[in-house]
């Protein structure tokens, strides 16, 4: 359910939007002034804020100025002015819309929906995708770092899992253990190549059905390791 914050000094008002919004199935708080209105809005997690301009306290201009530097929320100023309107707008404070007042309560409802929705497409786009690499059983979650064989999860060190993950991004390709090394280990000076025939076979024996034959990691002797597609 979407929460709402009115900040409103006129009560009728605030009142005639509290109504017509919960009517819609929105969770909605009401604040009568400009002080006790920033203080809410910053400090407790809205959706959207209907922010009425000439309030006792701070104004509507400054509120929406210092929510903006932190929030994204969609922000819908009303005022009974139409030149105040003008005058945010020239100010680019970062409103999403701006009614004037008297307004149909529908109207305001139809806004407040709008809104909402054109915000959840956006923040639902930017929100990435996991990273998946999956390959006969066998996936690779980037994102979350983890390990599954036919839907169980193996756990991987740091190394095992970047290792198993670049091979996996490169199929078919046969590496040399230095590649591998220098690859996944780069800068760090500890250890050796040795090292990476230590953490294929730890590898194999969470991945492999059968670690005398692998399925996965191929070892291409007297070369490397290749991972087969
Ligand atoms: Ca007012």
């Amino acid at each position: 359910m979407s929460r709402i914050l009115i900040i409103e000094d006129e009560e009728s008002i605030a009142e005639l939007e509290k109504d017509y919004l919960e009517i819609n199935g929105y969770e909605v708080d009401m604040v009568f002034n400009g002080t006790d209105g920033l203080d809410k809005a910053l400090n407790s997690e809205y959706d959207l804020m209907i922010l009425d301009l000439m309030l006792p306290g701070i104004d509507g201009f400054e509120i929406c100025r210092q929510v903006r530097k932190t929030k994204d929320i969609p922000i819908i100023m009303v005022s009974a002015k139409k030149e105040d309107i003008d005058k945010i707008r020239g100010l680019g404070l970062g409103a999403d819309d701006y009614i004037t007042k008297p307004f149909s309560p529908n109207e305001m409802v139809a806004r407040v929906k709008a809104h909402l929705a054109r915000f959840e497409r956006l923040v639902g786009s930017s929100m990435p995708k996991n990273e998946i690499v999956e390959i006969r059983g066998l996936k690779i979650d980037k994102t979350a770092r983890r390990v599954y064989i036919n839907g169980e999860e193996k756990n991987f060190t740091t190394k095992e899992f970047d290792l198993l993950t670049f091979l996996a991004e490169h199929p078919n390709h046969v590496f040399t253990k230095e590649e591998l090394f220098k690859e996944i280990w780069e800068m760090e000076s500890v250890g050796d190549i040795a090292t990476v025939t230590v953490h294929i076979k730890k590898i194999r024996e969470k991945i492999e059905f059968n670690t005398a034959k692998p399925q996965y990691i191929e070892t291409i002797w007297g070369v490397g390791y290749r991972f087969k597609m």
